[in-house]
């Protein structure tokens, strides 16, 4: 299949992007978090052609995306819970899961009757959904076990050839996908870490709780609330492990890697013993977790380039705030792996 590629400034062809989703087609779309798969939510054979194109599990639902949280009573039964959080995050990189209705197929929700609803507050992304005039179901645009996509090179890269079209909205400017929560007897449950965070979510007066696949490898007869986590989802080529501990003996341990063309050292701007080695791939200030959730992605990309590479260190990122979500992505592509320096 020839995949279009268009430019979000461009109208003309955005109005066909969101014909080709009416019409059961796949885009790919620029959102806030990263690029998303999109399919229309209304439509059984939309949603097989995402789990075909990405080649993900049936069974690890989509989330469906609107351009106004006005709408989610259309597709689920919302709350009074909802109705409070989605008044100050939504549009925003925000997943609610709700009792789904009947006009959203099974398919798109992986059989659950539950349905994860989110507001995007890329403009791109909200444009597409209100010119298509349908919920768009999106899961990240990558291919299954490849990390998610935050550019449209990285769209190119994993799904040239297998969906319809690609629109460039340049770098997604979280670079980490949404915070997922559910309610649980009145008070929010987090399924999927991102930049809402618990912090945030505590502001508004909520009581916040973590599902235990946020920070821990579930044994085999566990399952996740968000199906997603139980898939070991991105492990790069090569072993990434962490090391947690003071900063200073941290970076004395992969001081020790200097040289070691096999081994890639994640370090900071700070971390100047370390910033000069052949193999350190610096990926910011320690201090600017915005930043380093940015490039995160893009980062273990060009890492999985490098076939050479057949370990990469990091330090354990702290969990306040956004580093939350980073920690839980790393350590999920680290298989739990940390060592205590
Ligand atoms: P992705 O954006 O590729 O990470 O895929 C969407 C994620 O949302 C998956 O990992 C799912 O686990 C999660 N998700 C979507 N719908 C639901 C739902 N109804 N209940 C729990 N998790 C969901
Ligand atoms: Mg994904």
């Amino acid at each position: 299949m020839e995949t279009m590629i268009i430019p979000s400034e461009d109208d003309k062809q955005m109005r066909l992007a969101a014909q080709i989703i009416r019409e059961c087609g796949l885009v790919a779309f620029p959102t806030e978090t990263v690029y998303g798969l999109g399919a229309n939510a209304l439509m059984s054979g939309a949603a097989e052609k995402v789990y075909a194109a990405k080649g993900r599990p049936s069974d690890n639902p989509l989330i469906v995306h609107l351009h106004d949280a006005g709408e989610a009573e259309k597709y689920a039964h919302v709350t009074p819970l909802f109705d409070k959080i989605s008044s100050v995050y939504m549009p925003g990189p925000l997943t609610y899961i709700l009792k789904k209705k009947p006009v959203i197929p099974d398919s798109v929700t992986g059989g659950l009757d539950t349905v994860g609803i989110r507001v995007p507050k890329n403009e791109t992304a909200n444009k597409l959904i209100r010119y298509s005039g349908v919920p768009i179901a999106a899961p990240s645009a990558n291919l299954s076990g490849r990390p998610s996509t935050t550019a449209a090179a990285h769209v190119i890269a994993d799904l040239y050839g297998r969906i319809d079209a690609i629109i460039d909205g340049g770098e997604a400017e979280i670079g980490l996908e949404s915070t997922i929560i559910a309610e649980e007897n009145g008070s929010v449950r987090i399924l999927r870490p991102g930049a809402i965070t618990v912090e945030m979510l505590r502001d508004l007066g909520c009581e916040v709780t973590l599902d235990k696949a946020v920070t821990e490898r579930l044994s085999e007869n566990e399952r996740p609330l968000a199906p997603g986590m139980k898939y070991r989802h991105y492990a790069p080529r090569a072993e990434v492990t962490l090391l947690s501990g003071e900063t200073g003996s941290i970076n004395r341990y992969l001081l020790t890697f200097a040289g070691r063309s096999d081994t890639a050292v994640i370090c900071y701007c700070e971390d100047e013993e370390l910033t000069e080695l052949s193999n350190a791939y610096v990926i910011g200030d320690r201090k600017d977790k915005k930043n380093t959730a940015h490039r995160l992605f893009s980062l273990l990309r060009e890492l999985d380039g490098n076939s050479e590479i057949k370990y990469i260190y990091s330090s354990a990122p702290d969990t306040d705030g956004i580093g939350l979500a980073i920690f839980n992505r790393l350590v999920k592509a680290a298989g739990y792996r940390i060592i205590k320096v």
